[in-house]
């Protein structure tokens, strides 16, 4: 990238970094792992993005997932420009929180009940305080490799940011907090058997990823017939613990019910389900919302009926329910019909451009969300998403960059598409994927 053409990104956040800790407000965002300036986008439309030095890039991060209907829907624009008329926030009950929750009950079939915050973060804390209150214990169960926000208890060897910058867990977090935390290798059931033998009786909650998408895609496994998700519910609920499936990446992704579409009832999984949901990302269409919900008597638990404190200025917020069901209305199975091909074809070109140049590689995929591995074997835990090439893959990113495609700055992050990524927008990230894939060659 010649200097002059990323002048007022870099200008920006030159002043970025003197008023905001490493000039961004996520980490990933600052490159830190792959080097350079990070582009400032200014507008983004359809598949679209534009920065503030004038660039335009196809997107395949989508805000991370929210943007599953493209930038700037008309649709989703619409609602909430008038929703935005009739008031910003009231701190009060308003007809589009009954809406946007009947809709997620409606699609998936664990949820009796749902409650609206405003963050992943903030839906996986509250439900891990619901399961706690649940069962009357502390241990929590997680999985090497799954994020779940930046909740203290499950930050300890989560993906994500915290596998670019290779951060233990976090500074900050009390040693009691980290205490009630076990760490397993994820799809290890031998590893979930052992630990529920010795302290079953100390567990409240299992908690996982429904297919882990943040140290890439690691789909959970079948074996013997039975789901590596299934598992843990029947592993957990006969020790009386409770399983809660993080969907807030996968949540109305993976299919119109998320992951659990694909490995619960309605999918191939038999009978089965998590006795708590969390959501995000999607749910809100691109404004601030996360969700957690489930059987009817746990979330009977909350507050005010119940003796579990939970609260938010900002639930429930008029304009963030109107773009989530905005969001929603778009999202139908010609949609997710759309959604498949497009990430069909797009991991075929890259499957071919990668091969092309000799670069080992491995394509992993849970529904439509697929990541690229820069090594040769399939990943199934966080030591494989580790031992892969970091260095090509920040070469591959930078040329994709220059050559006007916007990935994630991460080799342990999934590629997002849109419904907005059509044949013509592919053919754009096709132009560019030889270069690129010889640039990651070191050819
Ligand atoms: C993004 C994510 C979170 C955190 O959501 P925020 O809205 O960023 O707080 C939690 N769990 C999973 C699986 C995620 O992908």
């Amino acid at each position: 990238m010649t200097p002059a053409s990323s002048a007022a990104s870099a200008d920006l956040f030159s002043r970025a970094q003197q008023v905001i800790p490493s000039g961004v407000n996520s980490p990933v965002r600052a490159f830190g792992s792959v080097g350079g300036t990070p582009p400032f986008l200014t507008s983004a439309k359809g598949a679209l993005l534009h920065d503030a030095d004038g660039r335009e890039y196809v997107d395949l991060v989508g805000s991370w997932g929210p943007m599953i209907l493209g930038h700037a829907n008309e649709q989703v624009v619409e609602a909430v420009r008038e929703a935005a008329g009739r008031g910003l926030s009231f701190g009060a009950p308003q007809p589009g929180e009954v809406s946007l929750v009947e809709e997620v009950v409606d699609r998936v079939r664990p949820v009796e009940q749902l409650r609206l915050v405003n963050s992943g973060t903030e839906a996986t804390m509250s439900a891990l305080r619901v399961a706690r209150a649940a069962t009357g214990r502390d241990v929590v169960v997680k999985f090497a490799g799954c994020y779940h926000g930046h909740v203290d208890a499950l930050l300890a060897e989560a993906g994500s940011g915290v596998a670019t910058f290779a951060m233990p867990g976090s500074a900050g977090v009390t040693t009691a907090t980290a205490r009630d935390t076990v760490v397993l290798p994820y799809g290890d059931r031998e590893a979930v058997t052992a630990l529920f033998a010795e302290r079953g009786e100390e567990i409240a909650a299992v908690i996982t990823e429904a297919a882990p998408a943040n140290m890439g895609v690691v789909p959970p496994l079948v074996r013997d017939g039975v789901g590596f998700n299934r598992f843990l519910a029947e592993t957990a609920h006969a020790a009386g613990a409770l399983l809660i499936s993080d969907e807030v990446l996968t949540g109305f992704r993976a299919s119109r019910e998320g992951y659990y579409g694909i490995d619960g009832p309605h999918g191939s999984g038999g009978d089965w389900a998590p006795d708590l949901m969390t959501f995000g990302k999607v749910i809100g269409g691109g404004l601030p919302v996360g969700a957690f919900g489930g059987r009817r008597d746990l979330m009977g638990l909350l507050a005010p009926a119940g003796p579990v404190y939970q609260a938010g200025t900002l639930s429930g917020n008029p304009l963030a329910t109107a773009a989530g069901l905005a969001t929603f209305a778009g999202l139908d199975e010609a949609a997710y019909a759309q959604l498949d091909t497009a990430s069909t074809a797009l991991q075929q070109l890259v499957g071919e451009a990668l091969g092309t140049a000799g670069v080992p590689h491995v394509i992993q995929t849970a529904g439509s969300l697929f990541s690229v591995f820069f090594r040769e074997e399939p990943v199934t835990g966080y030591e494989g998403a580790k031992a892969q090439d970091t260095e090509a893959f920040t070469r591959f990113f930078h040329a994709m960059l220059e050559g006007g495609v916007h990935l994630p700055p991460s080799a342990f992050e999934a590629w997002f598409v849109s419904t907005a990524h059509t044949p013509e927008i592919l053919d754009r990230i096709a132009q560019v994927l030889p270069a690129a894939a010889r640039a990651a060659a070191g050819s």
